[in-house]
């Protein structure tokens, strides 16, 4: 069920999706080892998927999940590998505290300092992800949330926030923490002059909301760009409605499964 003490429960649990028993919903999981194996796989399915979209910007980007057995520590793509080339084996497990406990590769510090302090900040955020991909930063030079334009943009109506203090490479985790502080409630930020940033309860919601936050960026972009036609946004209470179904956990979850299946296809290992 959904956790309904999570930033991201749904409004309304009677109308979330996962009432339906047809629908696969997450998987739970009683061996801890079991539980690393598969986040640390769905986070390189995550980096594939991204390069899949072309979120990737020469070394910027990055996505962490929480391991399971050290809470206290998290697993991140290395720096300066190619989201494509990125497998099991070249993850790199980081400390909150900033120690390298597992993997030989370089990580890069602004993941630390952006990652470090969510996870700290939130037990209940287990992922987190973040690029330089084209639609995010150019809608995050105009400092504004997302409208409820689009049914797909309800997934984050009253859920998401800007960061506005851009100021220059996020190498401190002081700016990490205000970071952290802006998603108490939220599950994605938009980091002014630089791009998104979405969070989640699991990796492939976390990985989802980007993919589907990039792209509502992408279609915002496209209907303000339209001279002579007025916008027409959906209601707040249409738009809190398409959120209760679409933007809860659960759904995010349930989002990625399709993309999932499409990488499981070219790699098996990774089911
Ligand atoms: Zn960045």
């Amino acid at each position: 069920m959904n956790d309904l003490s999570s930033p991201f429960a749904s409004r309304d649990a009677q109308s979330n999706i996962i009432n339906n028993p047809d629908i696969p919903t997450s998987e739970k999981f009683s061996d801890p080892l079991e539980e690393q194996t598969h986040r640390k796989k769905r986070l390189v399915v995550s980096l594939k998927l991204f390069s899949s979209f072309g979120f990737d910007e020469g070394v910027a980007g990055h996505i962490t999940v929480r391991d399971p057995i050290d809470q206290e520590s998290f697993w991140v793509n290395p720096f300066g590998i190619h989201f494509s080339e990125v497998g099991i084996t070249d993850l790199i497990r980081v400390t909150h505290d900033g120690k390298i406990v597992e993997g030989t590769n370089p990580v890069n510090a602004a993941a630390f300092a952006i990652h470090s302090r969510i996870h700290m900040a939130h037990p209940n955020i287990n992922a987190a992800c973040h690029a330089h991909s084209v639609y995010g930063k150019t809608w995050s030079t105009f400092g504004q949330c997302l409208d409820p334009i689009t049914q797909d943009s309800c997934a984050f109506y009253e859920h998401h926030d800007v960061f506005k203090q851009y100021s220059g490479l996020v190498l401190e985790t002081s700016e990490g923490d205000e970071i952290a502080k802006l998603l108490s409630n939220k599950k994605a930020l938009i980091l002014q002059n630089h791009g998104l940033l979405t969070v989640g309860s699991f990796v492939e919601s976390a990985a989802w909301w980007f993919i589907t936050m990039e792209r509502s960026c992408q279609a915002q972009l496209m209907a303000n760009s339209v001279n002579g036609k007025d916008i027409i946004r959906i209601s707040n209470d249409a738009a809190r409605k398409a959120f209760d179904i679409i933007g809860n956990e659960e759904a995010g979850w349930f989002g990625f499964q399709p993309l999932l299946q499409k990488i499981i296809k070219k790699y098996p290992e990774l089911k």
